[in-house]
């Protein structure tokens, strides 16, 4: 997850974090430690290029008003979270590609077939569990997935 903060010592950095469990940031402007929990999160996305775009944006908003305008973060923040569409998506394009297959496949054609939609093989395996565990899928045998 990106994160966006403000330096709150010097006001004119605004930074992109990439990874949450960090304990300190450095700003890049005036170089003070800034404990990550005291900072305000302006913005997170899992989306590098969004996350650029509204830094770019936030920034601008701090180097010409000197703070930022609740409506620019407004516009960012109530932007649909990527991640929960990302998995739905997931779900219906495995159902669809074994239903394709036949019906029954084996996990690691189903892993490549994914990739083509960029989604990692974590990904893939943890939708798998979750639709093995409410039985959306089966396991007909070792290393296949079936639809039910
Ligand atoms: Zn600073």
């Amino acid at each position: 997850m990106y994160v966006i903060i403000a330096c709150p010592k010097c006001k004119s950095s605004v930074q992109i974090i990439d990874d949450i469990r960090a304990k300190n940031t450095k700003c890049q402007q005036c170089g003070a430690i800034l404990p990550r929990k005291r900072l305000k999160k302006l913005y997170e996305t899992a989306d590098l290029n969004k996350a650029i775009e509204a830094r770019g944006r936030i920034q601008f908003e701090m180097d010409t008003n000197s703070e930022i305008s609740p409506n620019i973060l407004k516009k960012y923040l109530t932007d649909p979270r990527p991640g929960h569409s990302k998995k739905k998506d997931i779900k219906s394009i495995i159902i669809q590609v074994i239903d394709k297959n036949g019906g029954t496949m084996i996990i690691s054609n189903l892993k490549n077939e994914l990739k083509k939609y960029d989604f990692s093989e974590n990904q893939v395996e943890s939708t798998l569990d979750r639709m093995l565990e409410v039985g959306e899928i089966y396991c007909p045998r070792v290393g296949w997935v079936g639809l039910i």
